[in-house]
């Protein structure tokens, strides 16, 4: 039996792409899985697709850069599945522009979506990872914040993005060791270029900005630091989440884990 079977999961961003996976891999773990998105009819239909499935799952509508939201989201996700075990911070978006000319508004909004995000979905639920659980003792948890490659590396054009998934490590680390005394695990989760709405929307505007074409973004750009030219997958990413949430010791908290075909090797 999986050790996340009966376990509480709320995964942001779950409506598209690489959230969506994460939550039907932790659902066919056995977990009970909320999907909290901006997009509700995307959340409620991947929801209604778990479900389908034999899963338990809600969809919820947060948009994670409003507390009141977001403490609203997890406080119905605690009424109606009994808790949060884990917490997947993942929603996130991608604009492209050079330094000087990249709009304030831009930047704050990455780092709303990405930093704030990742903050608010974590204040919102330690209060129920830290409080009791079955055994009298803190009901524990795990924590895993969708990072990047761009957690580790640079690239021309996304002076945000960077940004943002590089504070995640630090903000990953500080809850390793605030969280260590309640059983509470943290990890960053850092893909390399994963083929979702997200990364297609990039495609042609790379090519306009760094005047190359497509196929160049695709082979050059995207993939030609990885060992093997292939694009890494969303089943490669939500089965490294759930490896992360069924480890049952501290032993593994604070990391970074890189999946990305070799593009970054730490
Ligand atoms: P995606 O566009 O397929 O999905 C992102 C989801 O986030 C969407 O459903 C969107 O509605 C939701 N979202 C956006 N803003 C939100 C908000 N304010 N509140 C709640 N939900 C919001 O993108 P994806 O490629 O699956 O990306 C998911 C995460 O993975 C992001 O954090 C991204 O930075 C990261 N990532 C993606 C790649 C990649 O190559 N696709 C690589 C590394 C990291």
């Amino acid at each position: 039996m999986s050790a996340i079977q009966g376990k509480v999961a709320v995964v942001t961003g779950a409506a598209s792409g690489i959230g969506r996976e994460i939550a039907f891999e932790l659902a066919r773990g056995g977990a009970a899985v909320a999907i909290a998105d901006l997009n509700e009819a995307g959340a409620q239909s991947v929801a209604a697709d778990i479900v389908k499935n034999g899963g338990r799952a809600i969809g919820l509508a947060m948009d994670v850069t409003d507390e009141a939201a977001v403490d609203a989201g997890i406080a119905r996700v605690v009424a109606e599945l009994g808790g949060v075990d884990i917490l997947v911070s993942n929603a996130g978006i991608q604009i492209v522009n050079p330094i000087e000319q990249f709009a304030y508004a831009d930047w704050k909004k990455m780092l709303a979506i990405h930093l704030d995000g990742a903050f608010l979905t974590t204040k919102a639920v330690l209060p129920h990872m830290y409080g009791p659980g079955a055994s009298g003792k803190s009901r524990g948890g795990v924590v895993i914040y969708m990072g990047s490659v761009h957690s580790h590396l640079a690239s021309p054009l996304k002076s945000a993005y960077v940004t943002a998934k590089h504070g995640l490590l630090g903000l990953s680390r500080t809850l390793a060791k605030e969280g260590a005394k309640h059983g509470v695990r943290s990890h960053v989760v850092c893909p390399g270029f994963v083929r979702t709405p997200l990364v297609d929307k990039q495609i042609p505007e790379q090519a306009r900005e760094l005047g190359i074409s497509e196929e160049e973004v695709v082979s050059r750009v995207m993939l030609g630091n990885t060992v093997d030219g292939i694009f890494t997958t969303v089943q490669d990413v939500a089965q490294t989440v759930r490896f992360l949430t069924e480890f049952p010791t501290a032993a593994l908290t604070g990391q970074s884990f890189v999946v990305s075909h070799g593009w970054h090797m730490q």
